[in-house]
């Protein structure tokens, strides 16, 4: 088990958000406690890492050693999605080899894992805090979710999938929790967006202003950038942009930014950002 680099340290900085005082990262060979089927198509993982799991904060990812050989070679960044006392869940989704290596873990077996990287979400003191999650875009809005539950911060939970059987939560939006279903078989039919405007109608408690989260395929973020710049409304966003390293060396995941007119910004550090240290969390408001 190793502590990440001093340089690394460096560049998380001093950041007023839930990652703030966790610059650094480690190396750990996790074990695998249990890997079930979530729903269609999602899969959960459990791992005792004690290391990570007492370093990390809701937002941030590890990348995840999917191969002993060569091949695979790139590790897989995935978003913690809980911690407990020494364990952290992951939620994936088998896309290709990497995933699928992940899907034949069993308990006892290790994972080697770097994390926990990235910088998370910032929770702000005011504002009504909407979570939104699409597909495995769920797995670092349950993380934020279990930290705005133990703060005893109230919140509501919107969940899209495209339809009942790819669902885990059971849609309770007196509870907190609206699901969406692509083909209408659960919950409000139709997109997370579909669901936020639902929620602003008819739930929204305190009819105040709101605070947004989301995380789920590009369309969907997509969608709520537009809607928070449209009506200004306090909106981060998780990028799950493909990415290598995940600790800055690489440069591999740049992601452009708004460009701002004061000269000092047109730097290349300002209108590119790595989504692997300066996020996956940006404020959907800086992303071009
Ligand atoms: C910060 C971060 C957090 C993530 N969190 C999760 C998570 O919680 N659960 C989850 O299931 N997935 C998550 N992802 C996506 C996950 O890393 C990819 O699905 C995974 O790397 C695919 O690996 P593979 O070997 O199975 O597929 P590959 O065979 O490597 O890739 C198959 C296809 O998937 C796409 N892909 C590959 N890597 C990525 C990537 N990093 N991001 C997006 N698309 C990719 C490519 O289009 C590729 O053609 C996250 C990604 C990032 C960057």
């Amino acid at each position: 088990m190793t502590a990440g680099s001093a340089s690394m340290a460096a560049v998380a900085g001093n950041r007023a958000d839930l990652s703030a005082a966790r610059p650094l990262f480690f190396r750990e060979q996790a074990q695998v406690l249990s890997n079930a089927t979530l729903a269609a198509g999602l899969h959960e993982l459990r791992l005792e890492s004690p290391r990570i799991a007492s370093a990390a904060a809701p937002g941030q990812f590890v990348n995840v050693l999917v191969a002993e050989g060569w091949d695979p070679l790139l590790r897989r960044p995935m978003s913690i999605a809980g911690t407990g006392p020494g364990v952290i869940t992951l939620i994936y989704k088998i896309i290709g080899r990497g995933t699928a290596a992940m899907s034949t873990w069993q308990p006892g077996d290790r994972a080697d894992l770097l994390g926990p990287l990235g910088r998370g979400w910032e929770v702000p003191a005011d504002g009504f805090p909407v979570l939104l999650g699409g597909g495995v875009g769920i797995a670092p809005i349950l993380y934020l979710r279990q930290h705005l539950a133990a703060a005893g911060r109230t919140h509501h939970l919107i969940m899209g999938a495209r339809t009942i059987g790819e669902h885990f939560l059971g849609h309770e939006p007196e509870a907190g929790i609206t699901l969406t279903s692509d083909d209408g078989s659960v919950g409000i039919g139709g997109t997370i967006l579909d669901g936020l405007a639902h929620f602003r109608e008819s739930l929204n408690p305190s009819g105040g202003p709101l605070s947004l989260f989301g995380c789920g395929p590009p369309a969907m973020l997509a969608g709520l950038q537009r809607l928070a710049t449209r009506e200004d409304v306090p909106c981060q966003l998780a990028l799950e942009q493909t990415m290598a390293c995940g600790f800055g060396f690489c440069q591999g995941c740049s992601v452009a930014m708004r460009p701002r007119p004061e000269p000092a910004a047109h730097s290349y550090r300002s209108r590119y950002k790595l989504a692997c240290i300066d996020g996956p969390v940006f404020r959907a408001g800086e992303l071009l």
